[in-house]
């Protein structure tokens, strides 16, 4: 251990870091950091920062509100944007309690449990997140939903500030460890997707927290607003994160079978059938805010019914034409105001409930489902995704399994958010009242 702290200590200086960022996610997965001077790391690596976990939302436990970060020296990377006399770094940190036992609302524990236990059965949960964002006009510094361009899927807009930011993003992401795969304008104006290669869970879920750190501060510095919101603008797509996952076994992609029908392994077929049955659950956790389910309607590319594809797009769960390494199922509905550590937890723990009680999924869905009549659907058993937050809410606090692999504490945090931010939106008088009811009645 004391090898990796003075390799650690001895790359800060080769770098030149002056100052540390020491980051974690609260529940909401909301990016938290605390910066500290280099000197300082020695007592990071070895004792932890001690900070009050009170004030972190979904944290609140106030008998033992004092908790630890410990670095996790496997995250190390220099900020490229920072300033090269007074150059940054930063850690994605483990959160302790006092007693030195892991904290069970620390989302990253709660992943890296679940990954533990598929270990032991033999299988690495490997996952590709797709990054959909919108970047808006900001308007005497504060965001709005001012379009920056009008181009469409694939565009290409030159001299558009817009593409300037992807490509900075591009190259700070590269210089972070991100090996992209491709960047493109999406379909919706001001809209864009950036993707990189799958790896092990842990390491993806911190790379789409850094992903989003990333992106809101080069947006910024070309005067842009970066969201993550999944819909903000009515009439057009919304932005999600597909999660595209697979599992490896023994070095190979276990979802792969070149005899299965369509070629899929029947671990393939009961790991589909899994994130399936506990889809309602999981759509809390992947879609967690009230503005989430206004992206999950007909006509955007959202999914909205429950059903595996391994054809039409439309489906929640589609199964993409490529086969050998590149096997793999692709769940569209995560949206990316997701925590990503509860959002792989509870996608993982799904999966295996089908894989170890071999769960068989329904009968794939090779139609359009949008063009069948809700008599067609209803014949073939095809249910809807939760409609609104408090649906999906109530979802995951009847599912026995999820609610395990998050923990008491968490499970109550959940709640308490989801049921506070309904009641919230309730009572809000919104514009869509205005315009119906002021003139009416
Ligand atoms: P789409 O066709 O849905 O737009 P993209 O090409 O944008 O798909 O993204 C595909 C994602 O799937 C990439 O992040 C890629 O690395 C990932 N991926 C490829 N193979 C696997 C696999 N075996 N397991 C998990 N993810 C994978
Ligand atoms: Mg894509
Ligand atoms: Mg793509
Ligand atoms: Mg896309
Ligand atoms: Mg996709």
């Amino acid at each position: 251990v004391s090898d990796e702290i003075d390799a650690v200590l001895s790359n800060l200086e080769i770098d030149n870091v002056r100052s540390v960022l020491l980051q974690f996610s609260d529940l909401e997965g909301k990016s938290k950091n605390v910066a500290i001077p280099t000197k300082q790391m020695k007592k990071a690596l070895t004792d932890g920062i001690s900070f009050d976990g009170s004030s972190i939302q979904g944290f609140a436990r106030l008998e033992e509100s004092d908790m630890l970060l410990r670095p996790d020296p496997s995250t190390y990377q220099i900020i490229p944007w920072s300033d090269e006399k007074f150059r940054a770094a930063r850690f994605i940190c483990d959160v302790y309690t006092t007693h030195g036992e892991p904290f069970a609302g620390d989302p990253r524990c709660i992943l890296r449990t679940q990954i533990e236990k598929a270990a032991k059965l033999g299988y690495t949960f490997n996952v590709g997140p797709e990054m959909e964002f919108f970047l808006f006009r900001l308007i005497d510094g504060h965001a709005s939903v001012n379009l920056q361009d009008h181009s469409g899927y694939f565009d290409q807009t030159p001299t558009d500030p817009g593409e300037d930011v992807r490509r900075d993003l591009v190259i700070s992401l590269s210089e972070m460890g991100f090996n992209i795969e491709a960047s493109h304008h999406e379909v919706a104006p001001s809209q864009h997707e950036i993707d990189f290669t799958y790896g092990d869970a842990l390491g993806m879920a911190d790379k789409v927290v850094t992903f989003k750190f990333a992106a809101k501060t080069l947006a910024l510095r070309r005067g842009l607003h970066a969201t993550f919101m999944p819909k903000p603008i009515f009439g057009i797509n919304g932005s999600g994160m597909h999660v595209n996952c697979s599992l490896m076994k023994d070095g190979k992609n276990a979802f792969f079978d070149p005899n299965g029908d369509h070629q899929l392994s029947d671990t393939a077929r009961h790991f589909i059938a899994g994130l399936l049955k506990h889809i309602d659950g999981i759509t809390r956790i992947a879609n967690p805010t009230v503005n989430s389910y206004k992206r999950l309607i007909p006509g955007y590319e959202a999914p909205v019914y429950v059903g595996w594809s391994a054809l039409n797009r439309s489906a929640l769960i589609r199964v993409p034409s490529s086969r050998g390494k590149s096997t793999r199922a692709e769940l569209r509905s995560p949206d990316p105001t997701c925590n990503p550590y509860l959002t792989f937890a509870v996608m993982l723990a799904a999966g295996m409930d089908g894989v170890i009680n071999k769960i068989e999924p329904p009968e794939n869905i090779d139609k359009n489902i949008f063009r069948m009549t809700p008599a067609e659907r209803a014949a073939e058993g095809i249910r809807c995704l939760p409609w609104n937050l408090q649906e999906a809410n109530n979802a995951l606090m009847q599912d026995e399994l999820l609610c395990s692999v998050l923990g008491e504490h968490v499970v109550a945090q959940i709640n308490r958010i989801g049921e506070l931010e309904w009641a919230d939106y309730s009572r809000a008088i919104t514009d869509w009242e205005i315009k119906r009811y002021l003139p009416n009645y």
